[in-house]
């Protein structure tokens, strides 16, 4: 009867990580990729079964800097016999850093070899790891494996170095070095060596705990008993488990090593963040918190056959390594599912939720996703001639882009299950064959929606272009069928970096200086010529008319409005990001040097949003570039508002950004309609260029001042919000 192995079984698992290796030449041959890793100066080489593909951007896991070497890894034919070495070298490693090895020989629990070359009947991680820097060291292995596999055991030489670790083989353990002493070595000398390494605070301590009178003599006669009294059980315990030779001339002090899953004791497994592992510190396998000590002779020690360096290296690394390469996997596996049409570090973001990465997730791709795809529907609908008003023109939108059909098409796409990070901590022992609880991981739809938005939103940043974002609504059936070229091409970027000159650091509103330059005006004239206004926004305009006659204006507010919105949120984006999401911000973020908030979130574009937007903003700087002069059929009464309102602002100073805002309650909302629908009429007959050179001029030192006061507003709309 065939045997049914049993798994460590994780739920999904990327191909790259759990599928099986290839076999060619009638199993002579097997398939290997090698995957290099500079971490803290160090090389990893781990081994997967698949290609993986990276972004080459370094990440940050528990304070060490890992920096993928190449952009894929690198393919290598290596003979069955290598492979066989390779995985015997990982099942007795692993065995002895699970602390499952009950001897030198493989653990009775351990995978039998076939399973890493057939396939699997669940997921398991086949990710294997080898010493070497620039290729694999193949005599390094076969060097642990004779040691370990022939039980040849090779005896630690006196005056050696206490930097190699070392194991006994009755019971088998394997140790690191603590301290070395002769048989003249006195036990006052031991004692101060356990003050020194704060086991113990002083002598008068360690005498109660080890029940002792006189801490005369030697440490030898001490752990042999002689001449002393019967001390506490610990003592007595290691006075019996104490062997030495009678040559022997060399003793030691040793500490069994950690196992590999209480590395990284305290560490916070969502932040990814280690207390112990900072400034310059790391997590070592070699400073374990138990007391469990134990005295050799150099009889019963042996040299452990790999370097203290690598096996820590491991052993700190390997499993939140694992699951980043699950992250980077699941993002490589995405986007060729979405035919390349974003960047992986983008779907990287995008279908990372919030759960397990609270500063790198698609909550801001979903906000630019949001926009854009808001952008494209009010375009399409815009473009249909049976929408009248802009009600039905909202109605129409709103039923376009429910959580219900979005989640439906995201769907579909079946990214569901890369959506999920493998927790490290659940990595129990991934060369053994225990049956871990399966996951099946399960979005809301509000979620998927969300994340649908925000592969949107990673589609159309990869350059900026509608046709990306286009491109991806075909390969999901996203109902589209917009047709006027000139809505859906050119970009809504404002160049920030063009007159440097004129961005003085003074750090003052910008009305503020404006003003001082030409202050609203002073006369109240209605129904000017449209000649005059085409004449001051700088191009001719066929639409003038109807953008700016009350009550046939609003198609094209409604239009406006989703276009004034993409050019904010794209640009208070991007600007953002190159403020406020550098790696290093993430990664300071996370350790909590800096508060959340400085940090780009979906608050900080929702607070550019309505500083930008809002009714206040938009009617002030409708009225500051005189819209209302050249607006037709106002009625008297808001052509009355617009003269107290007009009287109140010519006074103000605009010496803070707080004032604007609240000018939207005396502001008659045509307004604000009117400076959208205007952007409107120069979108459908010029085209992106010019909104960017109208308007985006004219929001630009707004932007710019948003930016850069971010948290200032953001904490004043908090406060706003807190109070009502
Ligand atoms: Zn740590």
């Amino acid at each position: 009867m065939a045997e049914i192995q049993p798994l460590q079984a994780f739920g999904f698992i990327a191909p790259q990580l759990s599928s099986h290796y290839t076999t060619y030449d009638d199993n002579q041959n097997v398939l290997i990729f090698l995957n290099y890793f500079e971490i803290d100066n160090q090389m990893l080489i781990l081994i997967s079964p698949l290609p993986i593909e990276y972004c080459q951007q370094s990440f940050i896991i528990f304070s060490s800097n890992i920096l993928p070497r190449y952009r894929v890894s690198q393919k290598l034919l290596i003979s069955i016999e290598q492979f066989k070495s390779i995985v015997s070298f990982n099942l007795l490693l692993f065995g002895d850093l699970y602390l499952t090895n009950k001897a030198q020989s493989i653990p009775n629990n351990a995978r039998n070899f076939q399973t890493f070359i057939n396939p699997n009947p669940l997921p398991q991680i086949n990710i294997l790891v080898v010493p070497g820097v620039y290729s694999i060291n193949f005599d390094q292995i076969y060097e642990f494996l004779e040691c370990k596999l022939t039980q040849k055991n090779q005896f630690i030489k006196p005056l050696t170095q206490l930097n190699c670790l070392v194991y006994t083989t009755t019971p088998y353990r394997v140790c690191n070095i603590q301290y070395q002493f002769t048989k003249t070595t006195q036990l006052i000398d031991y004692f101060f060596y356990l003050i020194d390494n704060s086991i113990y605070s002083d002598i008068n301590e360690i005498q109660q705990i080890f029940m002792l009178d006189n801490p005369n003599g030697t440490l030898l006669d001490f752990l042999q008993g002689k001449y002393y009294q019967p001390s506490v059980n610990f003592i007595q315990a290691i006075r019996k488990n104490f062997y030495y030779n009678a040559q022997d001339t060399n003793f030691y002090i040793i500490q069994q090593i950690k196992c590999i899953n209480q590395m990284h004791q305290q560490a916070d497994y969502i932040k990814i963040s280690c207390p112990n592992c900072e400034n310059g510190n790391k997590c070592t396998l070699l400073s374990s918190n138990n007391q469990q000590i134990y005295f050799a002779g150099e009889s019963s020690l042996f040299k452990y056959p790999l370097s203290i360096k690598f096996i820590d290296l491991v052993c700190r690394t390997f499993s939140p390594l694992i699951c980043q390469l699950m992250l980077i996997a699941n993002a490589q596996n995405a986007t060729y599912k979405i035919g390349r049409l974003a960047h992986i570090q983008r779907i990287e973001e995008a279908i990372s939720c919030p759960s397990f990465n609270s500063q790198r997730n698609y909550q801001n791709l979903e906000m630019l996703g949001d926009v854009v795809i808001k952008y494209l529907t009010s375009a399409m609908l815009f473009e249909e001639t049976r929408f009248k008003t802009e009600r039905a023109l909202t109605t129409a939108r709103v039923h376009l882009i429910t959580n219900k059909y979005l989640s439906q098409i995201y769907g579909q796409l079946k990214l569901n299950i890369m959506n999920t990070k493998l927790n490290s901590k659940k990595m129990l022992n991934h060369m053994s064959m225990i049956i871990n609880e399966q996951e099946d991981p399960k979005l809301s739809q509000k979620q998927q929606a969300d994340i649908y938005e925000a592969l949107c939103g990673a589609c159309y940043i990869k350059n900026y272009e509608f046709k990306d974002q286009i491109n991806f609504f075909k390969l999901t059936k996203f109902q589209f069928y917009g047709k006027v070229q000139q809505f859906y091409r050119g970009k809504p970027l404002i160049d920030f970096q063009q007159n440097p000159k004129d961005e003085q650091d003074d750090n003052e509103y910008p009305l503020k200086k404006q003003i001082m330059l030409r202050p609203f005006s002073e006369t109240l004239k209605f129904n000017q010529p449209f000649e005059e206004f085409e004449n001051y926004l700088g191009c001719k305009l066929n639409m003038i008319q109807e953008a700016m006659t009350v009550d046939l204006f609003e198609k094209l507010e409604f239009f406006g409005d989703a276009i004034l919105e993409l050019l904010v949120i794209v640009n208070v984006h991007k600007e953002c990001e190159r403020l406020y999401y550098t790696p290093q911000h993430q990664q300071l973020c996370r350790e909590g040097k800096i508060p959340q908030k400085l940090l780009l979130c979906p608050g900080m574009l929702h607070t550019a949003k309505i500083s930008l937007l809002d009714s206040g903003f938009m009617g002030t700087m409708a009225i500051y570039h005189n819209f209302h002069q050249y607006a037709r059929n106002l009625s008297f009464e808001t052509q009355n508002d617009i003269k107290k309102v007009l009287t109140l602002l010519r006074d103000d100073q605009f010496s803070d950004f707080r004032k604007i805002n609240k000018y939207s309650s005396q502001i008659p909302k045509i307004m604000s309609d009117l400076w959208e629908s205007v952007a409107a009429c120069i979108l459908v007959e010029h085209g992106w260029e010019m909104v960017v050179k109208i308007y985006g001029e004219m929001y630009k030192p707004y932007i710019k001042y948003v930016v850069d006061n971010i948290s200032l507003i953001y904490d004043f709309y908090q406060n706003q919000e807190n109070l009502k």
